[in-house]
């Protein structure tokens, strides 16, 4: 049970430690399947090994020494017959490893689609999808459960297969003790060989018991291969072995910076300045990079050429946790936790007070909807805040920003998915917050950001324009053209 936590307890540290683009490659419900089902497996092959680490082996080890005692010609043949024996039980356990880890990874799949259709309830149930999702589930149920039975079946199979190779050798040691004591001269009588009989008979039972935890042992294999997968993940993202200290006094720089996740460039060549304290704004159709870029300066991905400084210090020179340190985001999907007001809040800070906590939930507007729920900050706000409307939820990843207090403010599209009211409010919020922070901020509603110190244009992956608003309307560019769309005039 120790050995199995540990496991637990690395995996989800890994999990925690492996960089983002690691999961946009797995799917939740598989690496859950391997925290429960897979260590599950590896704890029965444990189990039985033990068995086979222990207890067979002194059984047999004390049969073996009698055997010898009494006739050790009789016992050389039998130490011939037994490896034979084994080797044909070991043929049938390789097939089981690999059927059993084809097995893992449906279960893996299962859990998956679980997994997805739990959090994917409201649109499924939205577009009649019902009978479509448990059509899928009930045929991928089916071929897990047929792997299971071809698994099972070999396994059982195994049983009367060891009963026959069992039989048949004490066949054979009868025929062979029987020339034996016909022999002139035998070193064997009759009597001593039924004795002889007796103990090899005991012999057969630990050793069948050996044979079944080869198998146990091999299915644990199989999972304790997909549990390395995620163990033995390399993370392309680390902390330097020579750290340098990170601070904010001057500006964050983006120098020549290039970026894919796979095969296409998704910026391209960018190069941008954020003087501390100002708010820098980035504006442009989705899928032209703006997410990208900012998710570069926390180091969720690396740039793969060029580089990014803060006070001349390259990112990747400091360790993660100073560099994120620096940090407060704020993203269009507020991430909350199945927690308290209060708690959710303080996410990000050790040791905050009610005080603290209700300062910041003041600035973003969210104190009066707390304290009107039932039991204000304690008021548990269900999974992933599902008992908060759009609005509130992301008023209270604001709170969470503020209370954190940091120099660099990352907004992303932290107003678009909200309607007017409620942006009226969370915009207050937000400038409250932004006042005296280098910001960085992806807005789609360009009311939003027209008072930035610096508008920079974003289109497919490069900057293609930048100023103030008054200097971009003048410009009568590409941005001019995106307020014109949606103002209807340039005012
Ligand atoms: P924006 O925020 O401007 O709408 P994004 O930065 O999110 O745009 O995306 C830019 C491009 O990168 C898009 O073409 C998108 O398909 C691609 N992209 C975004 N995230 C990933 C990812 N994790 N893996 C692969 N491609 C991605
Ligand atoms: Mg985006």
């Amino acid at each position: 049970t120790g050995v199995v936590r540990d496991i637990r307890n690395q995996i989800n540290n890994k999990i925690t430690q492996l960089p983002l683009g690691f999961f946009s490659e797995e799917r939740k419900g598989d690496i859950i399947a391997r925290i429960s089902g897979d260590v599950n497996e590896i704890e029965n092959s444990i189990m039985s090994s033990l068995d086979m680490l222990f207890k067979n082996p002194i059984l047999i080890f004390i049969y073996l020494t009698g055997m010898i005692l009494i006739s050790w010609q009789l016992t050389v043949f039998v130490l011939v017959l037994l490896p034979l024996a084994g080797y044909i039980m070991g043929q049938v356990g390789k097939k089981l490893k690999r059927k059993s880890l084809l097995g893992q990874q449906q279960w893996g799949d299962l859990m998956s689609q679980i997994e997805e259709t739990l959090s994917g309830l409201r649109i499924i149930k939205a577009f009649n999808a019902e009978s479509k999702i448990r059509n899928r589930f009930e045929k991928s149920n089916d071929i897990f459960r047929r792997t299971t039975m071809k698994i099972y079946r070999r396994q059982q199979m195994a049983h009367p297969m060891s009963e026959f190779l069992g039989t048949a050798t004490i066949v054979i040691v009868l025929w062979y003790g029987g020339t034996l004591i016909l022999a002139n001269n035998s070193p064997i009588d009759a009597p001593t060989f039924i004795y002889y009989l007796v103990i090899f008979y005991s012999i057969i039972n630990p050793a069948k018991d050996l044979s079944k935890s080869v198998y146990a042992i091999q299915k644990g294999l199989a999972s304790m291969e997909r549990v390395d997968k995620i163990l033995k993940a390399e993370s392309d993202i680390n902390d330097p072995i020579d750290p340098k200290p990170i601070s904010l006094q001057k500006q964050i720089e983006y120098k020549n910076v290039w970026f894919k996740y796979q095969n296409d460039w998704v910026l391209k060549n960018v190069n941008l300045t954020i003087p501390k304290g100002k708010t820098v704004a980035l504006v442009g159709q989705s899928g032209s990079g703006k997410s990208t870029l900012v998710d570069l300066l926390p180091r969720f991905y690396d740039v793969n050429e060029g580089s990014i400084t803060i006070d001349g210090t390259d990112i990747r020179e400091s360790t993660l946790y100073d560099l994120r340190g620096l940090m407060g985001n704020v993203n269009q999907e507020a991430i909350l936790f199945n927690d308290s007001f209060f708690n959710n809040i303080s996410f990000g800070v050790k040791n905050a007070t009610l005080e603290q906590v209700k300062e910041a939930a003041r600035i973003a507007n969210a104190h009066e909807f707390i304290m009107a729920s039932e039991q204000g900050y304690e008021t548990n706000i269900g999974d992933r805040g599902g008992k908060l409307s759009g609005g509130q939820r992301q008023r209270i990843s604001i709170a969470r920003a503020i209370l954190k207090n940091p120099p660099i403010l990352i907004l992303d599209e932290a107003t678009s998915a909200l309607d007017t009211e409620s942006e009226r409010y969370i915009q207050a919020a937000l400038d409250n917050l932004s006042r005296d922070r280098s910001t960085l901020v992806i807005a789609h509603r360009l009311s939003t950001i027209e008072n930035a110190d610096r508008i920079l244009v974003v289109d497919e992956g490069r900057i293609i324009e930048q100023g103030t608003h008054a200097e971009l309307i003048a410009r009568g560019g590409a941005y001019a053209m995106l307020c014109q769309t949606q103002f209807g005039d340039t005012a």
